[in-house]
């Protein structure tokens, strides 16, 4: 029979993780997986972990669910996958106008990539290219501080989580932070966009686009803040002639409540990225959604030489498009949207239990996503991966950032799996204050 160590003993003979210091595996040991169901994962050895991360941000509808497995295997017989640059197929055009449906308005055009960074590159790529093709001079990309878009070199351009992008700094392109709102406040959403003003006013003829992650930083400790400054912020770029790139990876198909995070605003911006949820979890598939407008700037014989050349091997690949399908379909017959509310409530009250934790100094939630900020430990003490350690040792599959305990289930978990999560998440906290 397999075991977990025999798994682990093959893998750290030719694998390199991502994201890991790879030293870290002389004590901690990897986690083998060897089938996954609803929001369980199960190792070689029959431990379950409920998966309160959604496999990095992925999972909506729980793993190997019904009704996308049985969509991608249908897909499987018929086209498993063909190029999108002169052909086309039926999951890539029916996927492709549900999602002109279903994002603001005035987003018309779908342009496929095949992973989240690689659509935040397009998008930063079309805006340039777009201001160029109408003869304006704009090579500036401006972000929020504490931002995170991606680790290919021009979405790490844009980032700003030190962690990540400090080591490439030399090779990136060029690029402005403005700060974030720095709560969830109205207030704190107006000073933010005092200084957005400011540099729009000065910088605002360079810059071509300004990229959020609207109300949720997800990589950036779950940080969050208010509707009203994009609501802001998307007056402002219009004012200003700046593209507004809302980079919804994270925060699309109903993690902060509402299907996309810029509907608490009513705003429609001029690019959206979406991936993670956009296939249910399942494969890689990303999109770049943008108007008219910038379609059409684009738009001309081919010997003025302004097309988007632009193009990756899987992109629009049919069995992901399929996976999307069924699980917009999903949104369409069954009430997440207003489910999640429900569950989104009962996890803030809830939530509200860590603040008598001595070292917890705030909590903070919106929809699906919820966040216990711990305060007084230095970084070098990786007090997360404590509570990371604890969480696996109970089922529980907890991944902290730094002092920043998260939970972003797959909507379908029960109110007892709510409880068993968060209630592990507390006693690891608990026990670094032991400690
Ligand atoms: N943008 C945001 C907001 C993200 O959260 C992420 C991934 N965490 C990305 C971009 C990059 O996506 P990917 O990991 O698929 O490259």
């Amino acid at each position: 029979m397999i075991d977990n160590n025999t798994i682990m003993q093959r893998d750290l003979e030719v694998i390199w993780h991502p994201c890991t210091q790879m030293k870290d595996h002389e004590s901690l040991p990897l986690v083998p997986i060897k089938s996954a169901k609803g929001i369980y994962l199960y190792d070689f050895e029959g431990n379950s972990y409920i998966d309160a991360i959604s496999s990095w941000w992925v999972n909506l509808f729980g793993h190997a669910n019904e009704r996308i497995n049985a969509r991608v295997k249908m897909q499987l017989d018929t086209l498993e996958h063909v190029l999108l640059a002169g052909f086309t197929h039926e999951p890539a055009v029916a996927l492709a106008h549900k999602l002109v449906n279903l994002t603001p308005e005035t987003l018309k055009k779908v342009f496929y990539v095949d992973n989240g960074s690689s659509a935040v590159e397009a998008a930063l790529k079309m805006s340039y290219h777009c201001h160029r093709n109408l003869g304006r001079k704009k090579t500036l990309f401006l972000s929020l501080t504490n931002s995170y878009h991606g680790e290919t070199l021009g979405a790490l351009s844009v980032g700003d989580v030190s962690l990540y992008k400090e080591t490439y700094e030399p090779l990136l392109i060029e690029n402005m932070q403005v700060p974030v709102p720095k709560d969830q406040s109205i207030e704190a959403a107006k000073e933010a966009l005092v200084v957005l003003e400011e540099v729009l006013k000065q910088k605002g003829e360079t810059i071509a686009a300004f990229i959020v992650e609207p109300l949720i930083q997800g990589a950036g400790s779950m940080h969050m803040y208010h509707p009203l400054y994009l609501k802001g912020a998307r007056d402002l770029t219009k004012q200003y002639h700046v593209h507004l790139i809302a980079d919804e990876i994270m925060t699309g198909f109903g993690r902060t409540g509402k299907m996309f995070a810029c509907e608490h605003a009513a705003i429609s911006p001029d690019f959206m990225t979406l991936s993670k949820g956009l296939t249910g979890g399942y494969l890689p598939l990303s999109v770049v959604m943008t108007t008219n407008e910038v379609y059409s700037a684009f738009y001309c014989d081919y010997s003025e030489y302004k097309a988007f050349l632009h193009s990756h091997s899987y992109t629009g690949n049919p069995l992901a498009c399929s996976a999307a399908l069924e699980s917009l379909a999903i949104f369409e017959t069954e009430n997440v949207l207003e489910e999640n509310e429900k569950k989104s409530r009962y996890i803030a009250k809830k939530l509200q239990m860590f603040k008598a934790l001595e070292n917890v100094v705030c909590v903070r939630w919106q929809g699906m996503v919820a966040a216990v900020e711990l305060g007084g430990y230095d970084a070098k003490e990786r007090i997360g991966l404590e509570i990371y350690r604890y969480g696996l040792k109970n089922g529980v599959l907890l991944r902290p950032l730094g002092n920043v305990i998260y939970f972003m289930p797959p909507y379908i978990i029960t109110y007892d799996e709510i409880d068993t999560m968060m209630q592990v998440a507390y006693e690891g906290i608990e026990r670094v204050i032991k400690n």
